[in-house]
C-alpha cells in the first residue's frame, strides 16, 4: 500500500508524480529539480498531474504527444488570481512550457 512514498527531493515523494490509474511512475531529472528550485521561491506545491500512461492521458483529454507521458510535465493548482505572477517567477526558473489554465485553477509545467 505503500507504493512510491519515497521522499526523491526536500518536498516532493515519488507518489505525488505517479499515474493514479495504475501507478506507474515516469519523471525527468529535470523537472524535479526546477521544480524544487520553484518551490524554494513560490511555497508549497500542488501537483494534480505528473505521469500519465497513454490509457489516462486519453481519458483525461490529454494532447497525443503530451509531455505528461514521458515524465517531462506537472499540473500545479495555483488560484486564478495569482496565476500570472506564478507563471513569470516560473519562467525565470526556467521552465520552457508554461500554460494557465485560469478558469481551472492550474498551470501546466513542462521541461
Ligand atoms: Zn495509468
Ligand atoms: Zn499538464
Amino acid at each position: 500500500m505503500d507504493d512510491n512514498d519515497i521522499r526523491i527531493a526536500p518536498h516532493f515523494s515519488l507518489r505525488e508524480f505517479q499515474c493514479p490509474c495504475c501507478l506507474t511512475v515516469r519523471l525527468q531529472p529535470e523537472l524535479l529539480s526546477r521544480l524544487e528550485a520553484l518551490r524554494g521561491r513560490w511555497g508549497p506545491l500542488r501537483i494534480t498531474s505528473g505521469y500519465r500512461c497513454p490509457r489516462h492521458n486519453s481519458e483525461v483529454g490529454g494532447v497525443p504527444r503530451s509531455r505528461h507521458m514521458k515524465g517531462a510535465a506537472a499540473d500545479v493548482v495555483v488560484s486564478r488570481n495569482r496565476q500570472e505572477l506564478f507563471c513569470a517567477v516560473a519562467r525565470e526558473e526556467g521552465f520552457e512550457s508554461i500554460l494557465p489554465y485560469r478558469d481551472r485553477g492550474f498551470v501546466h509545467l513542462a521541461v
